[in-house]
């Protein structure tokens, strides 16, 4: 999973400072496959508001929420 310093890391789409008490979304390397439209959040960190206004964000969604599931359910990620 990508890694945020708040106070210093920038959101990986409006490139501002990732500040205390903001919401975040972090995202793992290698989630979205190189034909997404998702694909350049592979292993980034965001604003939440900012991937929540993307056009690609349901479909992102979508993906990071079936890995979720997988890693909760403890299956190989590998
Ligand atoms: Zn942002």
């Amino acid at each position: 999973m990508a890694m945020i310093i708040r106070g210093k890391s920038l959101c990986h789409i409006c490139g501002l400072v990732v500040a205390e008490g903001d919401e975040i979304q972090l995202f793992p390397p290698a989630l979205f496959a190189s034909s997404s439209d998702a694909e350049h959040l592979n292993d980034s960190g965001v604003h939440l508001a900012c991937f929540e206004a993307l056009p690609e964000h349901d479909e992102a969604a979508a993906v990071l929420g079936a890995y979720l599931d997988r890693r909760e359910a403890g299956d190989d990620l590998c």
